[in-house]
Parts: C-alpha cells; structure tokens; sequence
C-alpha cells in the first residue's frame, strides 16, 4: 500500500504568530510553507517591547477609561494619538471596544486572555531548547512604576481583577522599588510588581530563531506576497501570490493586522484596528535594568534587550497605510530619562509598528466560519508576542481535526455579528 501523503498546510504571515502555527502545524505531521514578501518576525513582531505575560488579564477597555482620555490626546507626550481624518473610520470600532469595556465583560474577557496567555513562558521554554539562543529568554518581574507613594493602589479595579484571578503581585514602596530595580529615578515611590514574569532581549531575533528552527524541520517560507485566497470547487484554496499560485487544503490567515482585509475579499468581517505603536532603542544606554518596568502613567515599557535599552508603547490609530510620525518614538528620549536619571540618549533608532487590535482585546483564533480547512489566528493586539505559541497549538490542534481542550467561543470571527 503506498505511504499515505503528508497532508499540506498553508500559513499567510510569518510572524510571530505564523512561525509558532507552522512549527505546530509541522509538529501534527503537516507539510507547511509560510508565505510573507518579508523576512520573518519583521512586522509587529520586531520592534516590540518583549514582554512575555503570562498573567495579562486586564483588556485595553475598562469601566471609566474614557474619563483619560481627552487628558491623554492633549498631552503630546500622552499615550494616545489619533489622526482626525481617520476617525470616521475608526468609529464602529472604538464604539465595541467601549461596549467590551463594561464591567459584566471582564470576568469572562480575564479569563479568555489568561487561557491564551498562561502557557506562554513553558511554550517558550519548550521550542527555544536546543536551538542554541535559549538566553533570549530572561525569567523577571514586570513593574508597573509610579511616581506617588499611594499610586501602586491593590484595590483600584484593574489590580483587584488581578488579584481575583490568581494574579502573583507584590506591592512595593519607598526604597523597596529601587532595591528591585536599582537605575530607577527615587521620583518613583511605589510599585505594583507581577511576579513569574518572561521578557525576551530580543523578539525579532527570537521571531527567526523559531523560523530557523522550523526550517529545519522542513517548513518551507517563500519570500512572496497573497493578493488573493480563492476556494477551490473540489475543497480547499487557491493562494495567489505575486509571484505563483500555491495550491492547499489547510489554511492559516495569520498575517497580522493584514489579516481583515484579506478574509474581507471572501465576504467574511473582522473589526480589527490598526493600534500603531512605537519604540525608540538608546544604543549606548550606559544602565541596565533587570525587568520589564511599565510606566503607569505613560503607558510605556522599558526593559535592557541585546544591542540596548528599548522603551516601546503607546497606541496611534491613523489607520494602515499612513505614514509613520516618528515624534511618537522621540517623547521616549524625555520620558525615559524621567525614569531612568542615568540613561545616555545620545544614540538612539525609532521604530514603528503595527498591533492588530480588536475591539475586546481578545485574539480571533479557530475556524474560519463558511470556509472549511480555513483557520484565523491575528489580532492579539498589544499580546501576540505572549500569546503567539499557544495560539498556534490551538490552531494545529483544530487542523488536524482534533478539538480544543478550551471553549473557543470566546475567540470566535462571528462574535461582533451584531
Ligand atoms: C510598540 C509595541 C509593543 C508591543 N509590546 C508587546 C509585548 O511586550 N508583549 C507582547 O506579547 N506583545 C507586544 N506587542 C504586540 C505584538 O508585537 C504583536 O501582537 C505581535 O507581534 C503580532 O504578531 P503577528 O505575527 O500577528 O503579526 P506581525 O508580526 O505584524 O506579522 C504579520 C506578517 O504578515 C505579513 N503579511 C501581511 N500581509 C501579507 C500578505 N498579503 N501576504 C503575505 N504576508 C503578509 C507581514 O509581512 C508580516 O510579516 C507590541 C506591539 C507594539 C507595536
């Protein structure tokens, strides 16, 4: 009898969230060719702030955000921005992101992000061993810093949700902040710190490690760009590149904030912003600091990573196609040093990049509903990079016709119907 044939799978992006599909995907015995125009891990998944958070429970949109932020859009060094000409587009969206922020959607939208986010540091651990870059992992805590003694406050809401789902926090006052993270300026009096914390020194290197790795085991990556996905009469699609047509039963759309507009062409909806973030490297930075510190009130992450020290946040919706404002990058120069007294700034490189963000800041992963052998797996917002590894698990499980061992519900491409 002859060998029965591998069966062969398609993954549109090879990102971070794509890399970690095919290597699950190649795990169920699939034959898998990743197809991007760029090298791995160079969208979104390059330039992020490398933070591996296995306890993020808390989504973008909470009860009382809103009052923040006129505050915040005055502020040129506030964490938020909008292009006015893009609001009219951007409209639908925030209005479900405001309606996912209503204090009965936490418990439920909390415990959706834990299941995706919790395996993440072991998922890590498990496909970096024997790769030889086992160190782009660092075990830490994740400091939310604050400049008045009483601002690390247990009992506001997003910390006692925290505290409500297990979350390992500690609170940290006075000097005890800076004996955790000594380069910390003494204008910082208290910290909230998560504990069993992961960071990356560098994603986008971890980003093609995994992509080497999957190489290695076969996975094939073709440097070309999907115009199009048409389904095949007999089953499965047809996926037109520039530059060939490839032909497969089993599909991933895993293309970052791409990924709406690709599915749109088959009739299927997706709300998904452009959340564009960006980082600034100090290449000469003359400190180094042990965690990931988050500034609470700048809504922006610091942490040392290899070739420097990288500050990255804020969210800028002007949609997909407009041209980077790189003063977003420059505030980090001054806010950083508010931090960090000893940073040398002089050397610095700007980055932008984009976060594919849905309304409820939960990821779109599963079937593609109406398109059978068809999986989406984008959209995880200001957490791909954590919930990269577990997504992709979850997607070659449905692929190889097994079921998930969690409600998938939640995820769903069908749950902004109304
Ligand atoms: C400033 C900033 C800080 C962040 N910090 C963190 C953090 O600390 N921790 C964390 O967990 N997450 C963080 N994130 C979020 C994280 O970076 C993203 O969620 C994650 O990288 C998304 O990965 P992805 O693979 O879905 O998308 P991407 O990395 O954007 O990859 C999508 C890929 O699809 C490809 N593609 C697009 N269109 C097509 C097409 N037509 N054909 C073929 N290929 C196509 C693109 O070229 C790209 O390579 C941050 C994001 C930003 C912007």
């Amino acid at each position: 009898m002859a060998e029965q044939e591998p069966r062969t799978a398609v993954v549109i992006g090879a990102g971070i969230v794509g890399t970690c599909t095919a290597l699950a995907l190649q795990e169920k015995g699939f034959s898998v060719t990743v197809v991007d125009p760029e090298g791995p891990s160079e969208g979104a998944s390059y330039g992020n702030a490398g933070v591996i958070s296995p306890w993020s429970c808390v989504p973008q949109s909470i009860p009382g955000l809103w009052k923040n932020v006129p505050r915040w859009l005055l502020d040129p060094q506030g964490p938020l921005a909008i292009r006015w000409t893009h609001l009219p587009f951007l409209l639908p969206w925030l209005l479900r992101f405001l309606q996912a922020g209503r204090l009965h959607r936490l418990p439920d939208i909390a415990t959706a992000m834990l299941a995706i986010n919790r395996p993440s540091l072991a998922h890590y651990r498990r496909l970096l061993a024997g790769t030889g870059a086992e160190d782009l992992l660092l075990e830490c805590k994740y400091l939310h810093v604050y400049r008045h003694i009483d601002g690390a406050d247990p009992n506001s809401l997003s910390w006692r949700l925290r505290e409500e789902f297990g979350v390992p926090l500690e609170v940290l006052r006075g000097g005890a902040v800076q004996e955790v993270e000594p380069e910390l300026s003494p204008d910082i009096q208290s910290a909230m710190a998560i504990k069993q914390q992961g960071r990356t020194v560098n994603p986008g290197r971890l980003g093609q490690v995994l992509a080497h790795k999957a190489m290695g085991l076969g996975v094939e990556f073709l440097p070309h760009k999907v115009h199009a996905i048409v389904p095949l009469t007999e089953g499965g699609y047809r996926v037109d590149t520039d530059q060939a047509a490839i032909t497969t039963r089993t599909l991933v759309v895993a293309a970052g904030v791409w990924s709406a507009r690709l599915l749109a062409t088959l009739g299927v909806r997706a709300p998904l912003e452009a959340e564009r973030g960006y980082h600034l490297m100090f290449r000469d930075p003359g400190i180094s600091i042990n965690h990931s510190v988050m500034d609470s009130k700048y809504k922006f992450v610091t942490s040392s990573m290899e070739g420097g020290v990288r500050s990255a946040g804020t969210a800028e919706y002007a949609g997909l196609n407009a041209a980077p404002d790189y003063r977003r990058a420059e505030i980090f120069k001054a806010l950083a040093s508010d931090l960090f007294p000893n940073l040398n700034t002089d050397s610095t490189e700007a980055w932008m990049g984009s976060r594919s963000s849905t309304p409820d800041s939960l990821p779109y992963i599963g079937k593609v509903p109406g398109y059978a052998g068809m999986f989406c797996a984008f959209g995880h917002g200001h957490l791909g990079l954590t919930g990269a590894p577990e997504t992709g698990r979850l997607v070659a499980t449905l692929a190889h016709g097994d079921s998930a061992e969690i409600n998938l519900e939640p995820y769903s491409l069908a749950r902004f119907k109304s």
